[in-house]
């Protein structure tokens, strides 16, 4: 058996919300150790567009929820912590678009009277114009409005990759993981047949916390699972755009973003309601025709004829919620020692682990004195899906 280790909080899973946690940690002098079973990133994160929400397309479904007000101040915290003056150091992660944007094709959408009315947007919303415009909708056929929301999009990638520089030598390459036990109580995990005492265990491992609470015989939190049927477009004619395409409904009818792929080109990664139930009912060829026909809809100028398509399925791991509604703040249940959540979007991993800080703080756990980690071995950095799907 391996040598028995003890840290002040053992994280299992290396996505967002259990990188960006450990970083938080490890900076306020808390010894971690971080467990991931695959690779950093290669969960949800960065199958994630990349956007840093600021409520704004929640405010599309009409009232703001107190819920969605605290998504407001992310943006500000992730610009913070970009420009290297905020809770972390973030400088060099690359950032995609300084603005998200939102594109009404046609006429004014009648739902944009009521999102212009919501707190979340307003004095936060310009229309932009002409060379404003995202280089992909700057086109003397281009009809509609477009308005520039105080949204972020980054490149996911880089942001691991900075995370995993932050996380020093507390990162941890294991699979299997038992409960440890001390009176009944859980004292730690035994990982990979190694024995890790914790004062404080935390399970943010997106989609696998339901099998780890399970395993724990723990019952809540209950995880629901979103399908999600994405679609990906990489070919020598695209242009960045970063927008929420609104439709007559609640939800954009498409959200675009776009990424760097390491050739050169841009690949356009298509979300929305595109890949939502219809989407996810359809297989791969029936949803890259979709796609196709959506793109050439609303940008007909673009030459596709050199575009290579293809989709990816992925959930959307989140807690359970009545009628799949979507969560719009960090969530984290606890049980004694046992803290397990998730953040339910990228953007809100400072939420997360605020959240976790705060019952460190209540309870009163302070750092304790422990032995150096010994070398471990270290979990890889998750590729980019566009590499992996459009090489
Ligand atoms: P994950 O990234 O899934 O990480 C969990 C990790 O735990 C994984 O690495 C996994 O391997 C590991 N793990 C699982 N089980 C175990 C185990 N037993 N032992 C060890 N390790 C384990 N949010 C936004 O804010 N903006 C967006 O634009 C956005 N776009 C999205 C687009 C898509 C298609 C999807 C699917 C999600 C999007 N999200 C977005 C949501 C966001 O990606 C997720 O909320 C976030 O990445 C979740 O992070 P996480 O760390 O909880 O989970």
């Amino acid at each position: 058996m391996s040598q028995a280790l003890s840290t002040d909080v053992l994280i299992v899973g290396g996505g967002i919300a259990g990188l960006w946690l450990n970083a938080r940690l490890r900076q306020q002098g808390f010894a971690t150790v971080l467990v991931e079973r695959g690779s950093l990133g290669g969960g949800q994160s960065l199958k994630s567009q990349g956007i840093i929400h600021g409520g704004a397309k929640y405010a599309l479904h009409g009232a703001l929820t107190g819920a969605s007000e605290a998504i407001a101040d992310m943006p500000r915290r992730w610009r913070e912590a970009l420009a290297g003056n905020g809770e972390l150091d973030l400088s060099g992660v690359r950032i995609l678009s300084d603005a998200h944007y939102l594109w009404s094709p046609g006429t004014l959408a009648g739902n944009l009277t009521s999102f212009f009315a919501s707190k979340a947007v307003r004095g936060r919303v310009d229309q932009v114009k002409g060379e404003q415009l995202p280089p992909a909708l700057q086109h003397p056929k281009f009809k509609g409005k477009v308005y520039r929301l105080a949204e972020l999009v980054l490149d996911v990638p880089s942001l691991i990759a900075r995370l995993a520089e932050l996380a020093g030598d507390s990162l941890l390459a294991a699979e299997r993981i038992e409960p440890l036990q001390e009176n009944d109580e859980l004292c730690g995990l035994i990982v990979d047949g190694r024995e890790i005492r914790a004062q404080r265990v935390v399970f943010s491992a997106g989609a696998g916390n339901a099998d780890l609470l399970a395993a724990l015989g723990v019952e809540q939190p209950a995880q629901q699972l979103r399908p999600l049927h994405m679609v990906l477009a990489k070919g020598p004619a695209l242009k960045p755009l970063y927008a929420h395409c609104l439709g007559g409904g609640p939800k954009p009818r498409v959200t675009v973003t776009t990424h760097p792929a390491a050739d050169g080109q841009w690949v356009w990664y298509l979300g929305g309601d595109l890949a939502e139930a219809d989407g996810v009912a359809r297989d791969e060829a029936a949803q890259i025709e979709a796609a196709k026909k959506e793109m050439a809809s609303l940008l007909p100028w673009v030459d596709q004829s050199q575009t290579r398509w293809a989709t990816l399925r992925v959930d959307r791991a989140e807690p359970a919620q009545s009628g799949l509604v979507r969560p719009d703040n960090a969530f984290l249940a606890e049980q004694q020692r046992l803290l397990v959540g998730w953040p339910t979007k990228l953007a809100l991993a400072p939420d997360f682990a605020d959240r976790v800080l705060a019952t460190l703080q209540r309870d009163k756990v302070q750092p304790a004195g422990h032995a150096p980690l010994p070398e471990l071995p270290r979990p890889a950095l998750g590729q980019p899906v566009w590499e992996a799907l459009l090489p």
